[in-house]
């Protein structure tokens, strides 16, 4: 409609000025108009990120992922996500994802917005008629294109290419292209909604949980761990972090406990290293490269780190010791900044901040959506487990609010037939808690239900407006 008026009055604008110096005033006030007309309202990023997509091929110099400038070759094989009896991971996340956007596509249209009032009002009963115009409009994305997998291999050499989650080099010219992370960046999103699935749990009606990293605050008591020789102030260090809610750190595997496992990703954290078991000093054949400057955005080091990084100088932000290392540079000046607190801690969940009220959050809606629509009883809907903590990539490099998900067990047959049949009610539980965590919802609360989402709206206002800048925005200044 705007391209159509505009050409109109600028065609207008041509007649009238035809030789005719005095009009002149008139073509500015027209074009001035012209351009205030189209002026879009601002509107609130949301990008869906369904998982992996691409293939764990070999040889791994061609298709890893996680490319390190420092070597020119890819630390990592690339993980195309979980696989099970017939059920491929990065597929159903992607149909859910697609399913998503195109219900929070409805508030694009008058026609639509009324079929979302609806929806909306199957969880918030009283909701009085919405008043679109106090609403900035949510504008959805999608973080990646869909498999296709078999037509990737016979069209294309590098495969692997549209999946990646760290920037790589083109395969033809050697031209670094955007890894998946840095394309959701490049976007300046408020909220990011990973999804994904996987295995290994044994819960009997199948679960959910929220994916979360801390902040630079907790990583930090490994640094003072490391540092003591006072046997006393290692056990008091290790006591607090028992006492803490990150007592259940992801282990990876049960060669290490949880503690030693926040040990070792506290290592990652800040120096690339692993740790060895007891966490007192490096694994130097186990690096993972320095992931901040693996990315493209305004955090990564300048110049010419790579030289200084590969010599690995002490009392430096590239110390392979925990015991010398220095968090200097615009990335950890970043890890220390209040808006990374508010992301990764306190908060409404009393830990976890932004990042996991809005995981848990919608994943209370979508158990929701499972029991209002009658896929489940209260009883045999998933449960919602305690999140998954970890030094993860994807919460940890994104500035944006990331609500990173595990939608459900492969192995478990009742998410098994969740994931099969009921892929539009994620859809719904989603979509719905995404416009909730934007502009809040009264909800009606079931019964001796205890998941009930609370409805309440994250305060992305502080974001966009801290120390007079955009939080969200601020991630791609100085870029192209
Ligand atoms: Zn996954």
């Amino acid at each position: 409609m705007h391209d159509v008026n505009q050409h109109q009055k600028y065609k207008k604008c041509q007649n009238i000025n035809k030789g005719r110096f005095f009009y002149w005033p008139l073509l500015f006030i027209i074009v001035a108009f012209s351009i205030y007309s189209t002026y879009e309202p601002e509107h609130y990023v949301v990008v869906l990120d369904p998982g992996h997509g691409g293939r764990d091929i070999l040889p791994k110099n061609i298709y890893g992922d996680k490319y390190d400038p420092i070597i020119g070759e890819y630390r990592d094989h690339f993980r195309p996500g979980a696989q099970n009896k017939g059920i491929t991971e990065s597929e159903e996340v992607y149909k859910i994802a697609e399913k998503t956007a195109k219900i929070l596509e409805l508030t694009y249209t008058n026609e639509g917005k009324k079929k979302f009032e609806i929806l909306l009002k199957k969880y918030a009963p009283d909701l009085k008629k919405i008043n679109w115009e106090a609403h900035k409009p949510i504008k959805v994305h999608l973080s990646r294109v869909n498999n296709h997998t078999e037509e990737y291999i016979s069209k294309r050499v590098d495969v692997n290419a549209p999946y990646r989650l760290y920037d790589y080099p083109d395969i033809y010219t050697g031209e670094m292209k955007k890894g998946t992370i840095s394309r959701i960046n490049s976007l300046s999103p408020n909220l990011v909604v990973s999804l994904h699935f996987t295995s290994g749990r044994k819960e009997k009606y199948g679960a959910l949980a929220s994916v979360i990293t801390p902040n630079f605050d907790v990583y930090k008591q490994a640094i003072t761990y490391v540092k003591t020789k006072n046997i006393s102030k290692k056990q008091k260090i290790r006591r607090k972090f028992f006492a803490s809610k990150y007592l259940n750190w992801m282990v990876t595997n049960s060669s290490r406990t949880h503690f030693q496992w926040f040990l070792c990703d506290a290592w990652i954290y800040f120096t690339g290293y692993w740790s060895k078991k007891d966490g007192l000093s490096p694994d130097t054949k186990k690096f993972r490269g320095y992931r901040h400057n693996m990315i493209s955005w305004q955090y990564a080091d300048k110049g010419n780190w790579v030289d200084i990084a590969k010599n690995h100088p002490d009392n430096s932000s590239y110390s392979i010791n925990l015991e010398n290392f220095i968090p200097e540079g615009p990335f950890w000046e970043r890890e220390m900044d209040i808006p990374e607190k508010w992301r990764r801690e306190d908060g409404k969940e009393g830990y976890g901040g932004d990042n996991l009220y809005a995981s848990e959050e919608l994943l209370r809606y979508i158990k929701k959506s499972f029991i209002l629509n009658k896929v489940s009883s209260k009883k045999t809907a998933p449960r919602i487990l305690n999140p998954y903590i970890s030094t993860w990539s994807v919460p940890t490099y994104l500035n944006a609010i990331s609500a990173y998900l595990e939608l459900g067990f492969l192995d478990n047959p009742y998410d098994r037939k969740r994931i099969l049949n009921n892929k539009d009610e994620y859809a719904e539980g989603l979509a719905v808690g995404i416009f909730s965590l934007f502009y809040s919802l009264d909800i009606k609360k079931i019964e001796s239900e205890k998941d009930e989402p609370k409805g309440e709206p994250i305060d992305f206002f502080r974001y966009e407006n801290y120390k007079g800048k955009n939080y969200f925005k601020t991630v791609q200044s100085g870029l192209n």
